[in-house]
């Protein structure tokens, strides 16, 4: 059900998109993807994008940084989480939907992949006549080496987790 993609290079496929858009891929927009892209599991604020790409020797004003996000974001190139940007990991990936899991303890922040909206889709439509357009989801936990960090500390507590998705989604 969940599946791990493989990290893209991202800016030609941006390129691409912004070409469908009519958009253009200016040398700000570039340098605003590789910052994301530096940090594939922590969002990143507006401020700190910002402050990032002066780094990058890119001379950026705040309401440009908008603008950017706001086109990576209509052709879904990045997601929010938290009140920050993340680059997508698999943009192209457009089968499944694309959920956060966001770990109280580190903060690491992991993108998976999973398999289930045509089966509410189809519930939601027959039960109550509704039509789905999106879901958003972000999970909250532990993520695998803070879970085994602290089990083998106590060695009882971390197990339960383990099937937490599955019984989440148990019930489709
Ligand atoms: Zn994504
Ligand atoms: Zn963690």
């Amino acid at each position: 059900m969940t599946t791990r993609l493989p990290l893209h290079p991202i800016e030609d496929w941006v390129e691409d998109r912004f070409a469908e858009k009519g958009y253009r891929m200016t040398a700000q927009t570039r340098s605003l993807v590789r910052v994301l892209g530096q940090y594939p599991s922590r969002p990143l604020s507006v401020a700190t994008i910002k402050q990032e790409m002066k780094l990058l020797a890119s001379r950026v004003d705040t309401t440009t940084v908008y603008r950017i996000l706001e086109r990576l974001y209509a052709v879904k190139a990045i997601h929010r989480v938290d009140e920050g940007f993340i680059l997508c990991s698999a943009p192209y990936n457009i089968t499944q939907q694309h959920h956060f899991l966001v770990c109280d303890e580190c903060g690491e922040v992991s993108e998976i992949f999973l398999d289930y909206q045509a089966d509410i889709q189809r519930q939601l439509a027959r039960d109550r006549g509704f039509l789905l357009r999106d879901v958003d989801i972000t999970f909250r936990g532990t993520c695998d080496a803070c879970a085994r960090a602290s089990s083998t500390e106590q060695p009882t507590e971390a197990a339960p987790r383990r099937g937490l998705l599955a019984s989440m989604f148990s019930f489709f």
